[in-house]
């Protein structure tokens, strides 16, 4: 049994201004994809958070005003008193739930385009606005600076008229206006918004002192900072301007927020940043120049460094935003002990990609994310099971895993039989590879789980073909048998199978992953999958000392990470690890010692000298079992088989996120009659067609 006492630092209760949180954890704003579009379904995610055992629980940035239009994101909206009912339905729920709620206002400056307002953007100087749209932003003139005060000071006012407890000045991510006051790279400006250091900050001082006067006492004032860029003596620096801003603005807020700029720094994954707690040498100084509350962040998952992090004086809450994404109920658990029943953040920033993609949050670890409201999911709850029926489940990787769970909660007896002789898939195979060491916790906590299941039984080196699933005559019946990688060149680039040359050597992803490599090189890697996979390899590869020639029909080295905020390193690893690049070009031969590839705009070959080719193109899947269980089924020889479900990559090969989606859907609808099912997809928000 746990010695919970140990934990016991992070269940006081702390003051925040007037307000008196409950235990140390406090969600801090995040995004979402949910926000203005979605308030329900927003609401129902911050709410789980407060029922999960946070103290506060914050919402997103918020825009303040129409020139801070952050379309065709969907971040909180605060534009006047009509943006009030969406926002008020989070802080009931909240509260409800025991919790206090944090609003984070915004003017986003020259990072918001303004699409949808087509208002001018506004800047510290004139420069080019911050996303890829010919349009520029405007230097604010005395004017200008006025009406951001009063727009501020009035969306306060609503914040306070929500129903929030604690109202936010934020300058952080590079995102905020505030914060390209007080970058010298943003600002030139001559006036005293301008040059020394307590001019730029001015703008931010003057925003608490506003906020201060609109919550008269009765809400919490939060400073959220970044103190350090990462960017040496052309960014801010933790103990040089960073240090000097805290020190002089110390005592104006109730609570200091700090974190790292910008967002691919603050929300580094762990393929980059391995290590939980890697903002801490950042943010340590803060507490030693206030006596106010201190929250930080930093993926933090591990209750000891928790623990450690309070003693030593580091900060006084425990910042989250991905570990409160991942589990929700991160803070119960520790509370009862249940500190191996964690769904750790794996540091993979799914989470992340939904806000750049417009789209509701999703996460890897927990498949309820983003579905508390509109399919009414609870991270820790299931629907008992609706019969005495069994279930088979075949293969134990992210689907296979995650179905056996949740059948096994709603309380089926379930039989999961994997064909090699490990649990875990994908999600084992890839933390294989360099940087993904962390994704294996995919796997563990399942295991862990199913472990500690009476009516689970887990059977490895049971390759299953249909007869065996006909003698076994369970009448529910799951294949999550996953999916391999194409060794014929077949991908997003090319749908015409490559023929190579007898003495060329051709590997996939699954070779390497199963530790078969290249004796020597050069080897040519060939990514058209152009996600994360191909990078890790060249960089798994690389990291042998193998010479490496990286070839993509992309413009740039994997493209999607751009989602996860990880493009920009891995083009830099890449480099660093002396890997030939070779963009924009797809591979059109694979002849005896040498490769042609094929510029895609101009038609132009080149040769390349290589000994091997590794194809990550695309992903072939194993359905053959489910093909053949099928037709069995067709011609009456499977009758006490009910349920033949293809779920996971089997179904559609694609992220790990989305296997566990998968199966956890499997477990939780099976028994819905398919008609029913297909018009019950989910509740949906539609727009009030009220004219306001
Ligand atoms: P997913 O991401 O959909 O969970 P994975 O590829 O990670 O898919 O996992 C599929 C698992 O299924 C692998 O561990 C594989 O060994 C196992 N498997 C494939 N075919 C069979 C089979 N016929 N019987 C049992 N296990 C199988
Ligand atoms: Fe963590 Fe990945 Fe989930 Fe985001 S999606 S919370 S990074 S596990």
């Amino acid at each position: 049994m746990m010695n919970v006492n140990r934990y016991a630092v992070l269940f006081e209760p702390v003051q925040i201004g007037p307000l008196i949180a409950r235990n140390r954890f406090y969600q801090v704003p995040h995004c979402s994809g949910l926000g203005h579009l979605r308030p329900q379904a927003e609401a129902a995610m911050r709410a789980m958070k407060a029922e999960g055992g946070w103290a506060v629980v914050a919402n997103q940035e918020t825009e303040i005003h129409p020139s801070s239009d952050l379309s065709p994101a969907s971040e909180h909206r605060l534009w006047d008193e009509r943006d009030i009912p969406a926002l008020r339905l989070m802080t009931d729920a909240v509260r409800e739930k025991g919790a206090l709620s944090a609003i984070e206002l915004v003017h986003n400056g020259n990072h918001s385009p303004n699409l949808l307002t087509r208002a001018p953007v506004l800047a510290p100087s004139d420069m080019s606005i911050d996303s890829l749209y010919p349009k520029q932003a405007r230097a604010m003139d005395k004017e200008d600076i006025r009406e951001f005060r009063r727009w501020h000071r009035s969306a306060a006012q609503r914040a306070v008229d929500a129903g929030f407890d604690i109202i936010y000045v934020y300058a952080g991510h590079r995102m905020t206006l505030t914060q390209h006051f007080l970058l010298p790279e943003y600002n030139n400006r001559t006036d005293e918004y301008g040059g020394s250091l307590e001019n730029r900050a001015r703008l931010i001082r003057e925003l608490l002192e506003d906020t201060r006067e609109v919550v008269e006492g009765h809400c919490a004032v939060a400073m959220r900072f970044a103190v350090e860029e990462k960017r040496g003596k052309q960014g801010m620096q933790a103990q040089e301007e960073g240090r000097a801003v805290v020190e002089m603005l110390a005592e104006l807020p109730d609570i200091w927020d700090v974190n790292i700029s910008d967002w691919s720094n603050d929300s580094a994954t762990t393929r980059f940043e391995p290590d939980d707690g890697y903002q801490n040498e950042y943010i340590k100084f803060v507490k030693d120049v206030t006596t106010k509350p201190v929250v930080a962040v930093g993926r933090l998952t591990s209750p000891d460094m928790m623990v450690a992090m309070v003693e030593k004086g580091i900060v006084d809450f425990i910042g989250a935003a991905r570990p409160s994404i991942a589990d929700p109920f991160l803070p119960s658990k520790i509370a009862e002990g249940r500190i191996d029943e964690i769904r750790e953040c794996i540091g993979c920033n799914i989470c992340v990609s939904s806000d750049s993609l417009g789209i509701p949050i999703r996460c890897t670890q927990n498949p309820t994310m983003g579905e508390e409201w509109r399919r009414g999911w609870h991270p820790e709850k299931i629907e008992p099971k609706g019969s005495e029926e069994e279930a088979l489940v075949i293969g134990a990787g992210p689907a296979g895993l995650e179905c056996t769970m949740q059948l096994a909660k709603r309380g089926y007896k379930v039989t999961l039989a994997e064909g090699s002789d490990e649990l875990g898939g994908r999600a084992l195979r890839e933390s294989r590879l360099l940087g993904l060491n962390a994704w294996q916790r995919v796997a563990d906590n399942r295991i862990y789980d199913l472990k500690q299941r009476a009516n689970v039984q887990l059977f490895l080196e049971s390759r299953l073909d249909a007869n065996q699933v006909a003698e076994l005559d369970i009448a529910n019946v799951f294949i999550a048998t996953g999916a391999r990688w194409r060794k014929d060149g077949v991908g997003r680039s090319a749908r015409k199978p490559l023929i190579p040359a007898p003495d060329m050597i051709l590997l996939t992803p699954d070779d390497i992953m199963s530790g078969i490599f290249p004796d020597n090189g050069p080897v040519l890697i060939y990514d058209d999958d152009q996600s994360y996979i191909g990078g890790v390899i060249a960089e798994h590869l690389a990291a042998r000392n193998l010479e490496i020639i990286f070839v993509t029909p992309a413009g740039v080295v994997s493209p999607w990470t751009t989602h996860t905020l990880e493009q920009a390193r891995v083009h830099a690893s890449l480099i660093e690890h002396g890997v030939d690049i070779r963009t924009s070009h797809m591979l059109s031969k694979a002849g005896a010692g040498e490769c042609e590839v094929t510029c895609v705009y101009s038609g132009r070959q080149k040769t390349i000298k290589c000994r091997s080719v590794v194809l990550v193109t695309e992903r072939q899947r194993n359905n053959s079992l489910h093909n053949t269980l099928l037709a069995m089924r067709h011609s009456g020889e499977l009758p006490g088989v009910k349920t033949l479900e293809l779920i996971g990559d089997a179904a559609a090969p694609g992220l790990i996120a989305d296997a566990v989606y998968d199966g956890h859907m499997a477990a939780r609808n099976f028994e819905m009659d398919p008609a029913h099912a297909a018009s019950q997809i989910y509740r949906r928000e539609i727009p009030s067609l009220e004219l306001i």
